[in-house]
């Protein structure tokens, strides 16, 4: 699962430009799969047919990052640019980036700054607004940055590679949410689905971080019996004001109880917590009114879908630099993989059940 997340985040996919990350899912997956497709939005929807009959189960992981966009070529060859999702200005000044050419080339460059030697003549208490900087791509001038094939319109996502690092973790940017791709990819090739009870499909959505737009159309084509997404959270165990400890990087999978796009389904938290529990998974609950996920949009489809989340612990997310614990990563991926063995019935979900 390591080497799938390494080879996940490599693959630049800005929300709506997820055409490469797209390629690499149907490739890898599409002998495996019972059918794939991918809908209009750029969705990639397997699905698994179990050797038993039972409930129909929804899983959504988002394959897009955040990223930027080329707004306009200056003169003198540098790039202004428009956030694709959310970025905070204080973070962005001076990291490195990759503008993806519509011939398919990736050009690094930087966002940039003034010099420490230019700090004096500035105030210090300035936080600059995205659309104040600029990319330098390394052109002497704008038809510098034509040779190199850029052009506005072409998508820009962060350039730090994946490491691993530390006691068992790893660092890099757009684990959000390619980590939980990743672990869509790993149930999908180790489950036994000759055992499995029931029908799956895996959703490798698309402009997740613009509001769940993928998620949306991919309910629409599947009329799951319940559901579960798989994404990275805000861990809150370092010491800023805010972080109130209740969610710890290496404390295990996150079992979703709220945020403020869902109140996870009670029955599909309770099981969750139960195989967890019995199968010695490392788990924590997650209550946190700070994001939102796919399971937004999953649950409220057609007559509603009872759904929870599995979440990713994750410091720094939307950062250049994000850090997970691989083995949260790989307490989500046994929790996935027991919930998709142990369901029966879309009847144990039912409200009053
Ligand atoms: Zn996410």
């Amino acid at each position: 699962m390591r080497q799938t997340l390494r080879e996940l985040v490599s693959i630049p996919g800005a929300c709506g430009f997820e055409h490469e990350v797209a390629r690499y899912l149907v490739a890898r997956l599409k002998d495996r799969a019972d059918e794939i497709w991918v809908d209009g939005l750029g969705n990639v929807i397997v699905k698994k047919t179990g050797g038993h009959p039972g409930p129909t189960l929804m899983l959504s992981a988002h394959a897009d990052e955040v990223g930027f966009i080329v707004k306009k070529i200056e003169p003198n060859g540098l790039i202004r640019f428009e956030k694709i999702g959310g970025h905070d200005d204080r973070i962005i000044l001076n990291e490195r980036v990759v503008v993806r050419t519509q011939d398919g080339a990736l050009r690094p460059g930087v966002i940039g700054c003034i010099s420490c030697h230019m700090m004096k003549f500035d105030n210090a208490q300035l936080v600059r607004k995205h659309s104040e900087m600029y990319i330098d791509v390394g052109a002497r001038d704008a038809e510098g940055v034509a040779r190199l094939g850029i052009r506005v319109a072409d998508p820009i996502t962060w350039a730090t590679p994946y490491e691993e690092f530390g006691e068992n973790r790893a660092m890099g940017h757009g684990f959000d949410d390619r980590a939980g791709c990743a672990v869509l990819v790993n149930c999908l090739e180790t489950v036994d689905f000759s055992q499995v009870h029931g029908t799956v499909y895996f959703v490798f959505s698309t402009q997740e971080e613009l509001g769940l737009r993928g998620a949306r159309v991919a309910s629409q084509q599947i009329a799951a019996d319940v559901a579960i997404a798989v994404d990275t959270t805000a861990a809150s165990d370092t010491f800023e004001a805010m972080m109130d400890d209740t969610l710890r990087l290496g404390g295990g999978v996150g079992i979703k109880v709220m945020d403020f796009s869902l109140l996870a389904s009670v029955h599909v938290r309770k099981k969750l917590q139960r195989l967890a529990e019995a199968q010695n998974i490392p788990h924590q609950l997650e209550i946190f009114p700070g994001i939102g996920t796919d399971a937004g949009e999953m649950h409220k489809e057609k007559a509603g879908v009872p759904t929870s989340v599995l979440s990713i612990p994750s410091r720094y997310a939307h950062c250049p630099v994000e850090v997970i614990d691989l083995g949260d990563l790989t307490a989500t991926r046994d929790l996935l993989a027991a919930f998709i063995t142990a369901m029966r019935t879309k009847e144990e979900f039912a409200f009053l059940a």
